[in-house]
């Protein structure tokens, strides 16, 4: 039986007049599992203005209010997440396990926003001139846009959402046409938690959905992630129309092994950050750069962990599930054939794999390349699937050399018991997030999350106390209040007043 997914706006499903439909399949058997409503114009105007409508009341819904209803939406996640993850492997592919992780970080960010009391505290001083108090406050900015990739259809949308409902703000959330469903299951789950109807809605589509958020009027924010070309568009397109804007975009995070380190756990570490969730993570290595003499040692050890991975279907018992889709496993085939022919070692060659799945579904094994190069398009390209390069350099400057030259800066890590080396690659290396023993340093909430260079447009990161202010904005007030007891006040001085 296939599921109907649709928009979701005033509280309620809502179909839309576009007729059209994608199909959504399940990547381990390769079925049509539904079918997900493509937005028209018309379609994400009633959608936006069902987010409108709410705005006012919302904004002037007391904190204590909207502090209430997070507690009570993290509340429910954590006692439902097990159906979210449900949802999730039955769409994208991921195994049951690394779901619910996913929903786990994401509902760190709902935990964060529980304090939004705090976190929008402003500044006040008294008598700043005489007679004259300053205080500061940070307003909500209105109805703002979230749009999605597939690779995490539940944590990415909660990078922001949390943040943006408590500070005031109404939603609109385009999630991925790949993976829609888990956006319906939030929404029903605001619902259930007391969140008046409007404030939270769904927009499925295409480009069709995204270009009437970035132009709409009524849209004042965009948060996007996804594809570098897609995150530089959206980024100009939405900044024309005059909003705010951060772009998160793709990646090729690289793992630099020092000849110090602890090679069980570096190999360890690079199995994990490499094929888990098939490498179709934007904080996935991509590139082990091993600084020798130790990549002959270092490789065999990723090699006989990597023999061991059980690829199949994420509601098993397994390590590692499907890609998204066809054209996405195709894709990233089609870079180990290009990998090959370039002249790179084939160490683990994923497209033999035997998966534990159904005969249709997207399977692409573990695959290893050693001794690529910089030229290769294994190196140069962000691959996003379960394919890990292997560089040989010879020197750590070299290791931070392939690093800073790359176009992307999301994340990277190196492995090493010399805290001085350590200390040295976080002032070298031009990237946002940095690992030290850590191979996907994704930081928690209370942190903010964002790349350098072409892996973010705009200049703020998601969550954490840059998302404050991504989903706030600043009043300064300067106020005198006559003290009737100490007339006359005030006078003519038409001089540009000065403090005293
Ligand atoms: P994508 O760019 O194809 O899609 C992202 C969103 O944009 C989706 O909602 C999609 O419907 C929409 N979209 C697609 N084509 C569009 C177009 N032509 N015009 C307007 N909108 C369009 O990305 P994806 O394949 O869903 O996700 C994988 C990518 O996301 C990878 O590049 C990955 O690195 C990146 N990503 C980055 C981060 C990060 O934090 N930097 C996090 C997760 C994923």
């Amino acid at each position: 039986m296939t599921s109907t997914i649709t928009h979701w706006a005033d509280g309620a499903g809502y179909d839309g007049t576009s007729h059209l439909w994608a199909d959504v399949t399940n990547p381990a058997t390769g079925d049509v599992s539904g079918r997900v409503a493509l937005a028209s114009d018309r379609d994400a105007r009633f959608v936006i203005d069902s987010a409108k409508q709410a705005s006012e009341s919302w904004a002037a819904t007391s904190l204590a209010r909207r502090t209430q209803i997070l507690f009570a939406f993290r509340e429910l996640l954590n006692s439902r997440k097990d159906e979210l993850a449900t949802l999730i492997t039955a769409e994208h592919g991921k195994v049951h396990s690394d779901a619910l992780g996913e929903v786990s970080r994401g509902q760190e960010v709902v935990e964060f926003a529980c304090g939004i009391a705090h976190l929008l505290k402003g500044a006040q001083s008294g008598n700043a001139s005489t007679g004259v108090d300053v205080h500061s406050r940070r307003d909500p900015l209105g109805v703002v846009g979230i749009i999605s990739p597939f690779n995490f259809p539940a944590m990415v949308p909660m990078w922001f959402f949390p943040i943006a409902i408590a500070a005031g703000n109404t939603v609109v959330l385009k999630p991925s046409e790949k993976d829609p469903s888990a956006a319906l299951w939030i929404a029903n789950l605001w619902k259930d938690a007391g969140l008046p109807d409007g404030v939270f809605n769904v927009l499925q589509g295409d480009k069709v959905a995204v270009d009437a958020l970035l132009q709409s009027p009524d849209v004042a924010a965009i948060s996007f992630v996804g594809s570098t070309p897609i995150a530089e568009y959206v980024y100009e397109e939405a900044s024309r129309h005059g909003k705010r804007v951060q772009a998160l975009g793709g990646a090729k995070n690289h793992m630099v092994v020092l000849p110090d380190a602890d090679l069980d756990l570096a190999a360890d570490a690079a199995v994990n950050a490499g094929y888990g969730s098939a490498g179709e993570r934007c904080m996935a290595i991509s590139v082990l750069v091993a600084v020798e003499p130790i990549a002959d040692d270092l490789v065999a050890r990723i090699a006989e962990r990597t023999r061991t991975l059980r690829t199949g279907d994420g509601t098993g018992d397994v390590d590692m599930g499907p890609l998204v889709t066809k054209a996405h496993r195709d894709r990233v085939a089609g870079f180990v054939d290009s990998g090959e022919q370039a002249g790179a070692k084939l160490v683990i060659d994923g497209r033999e794999v035997q998966a534990e799945g159904g005969r249709d579904g997207f399977w692409l094994g573990p695959t290893l390349f050693d001794h690529v190069t910089p030229e290769m398009d294994i190196y140069r390209e962000e691959i996003f699937g379960p394919v890990l390069s292997v560089v040989r350099v010879s020197s750590y400057d070299e290791a931070v050399a392939l690093i800073n030259d790359n176009q992307y800066g999301n994340g990277t890590a190196v492995f090493t018991n010399d805290g001085g080396a350590a200390r040295r690659f976080e002032n070298d290396v031009q990237v946002g997030m940095i690992g030290v023993n850590v191979p996907i340093p994704v930081p928690v909430a209370y942190y903010s999350f964002g790349g350098w260079k072409r892996s973010l447009f705009g200049d703020t990161h998601a969550h954490g106390a840059e998302g404050v202010h991504f989903f706030t904005r600043a009043k300064v007030v300067t106020s005198r209040w006559i003290n009737p007891a100490a007339r006359p006040a005030g006078g003519l001085e038409l001089g540009f007043p000065q403090n005293v």
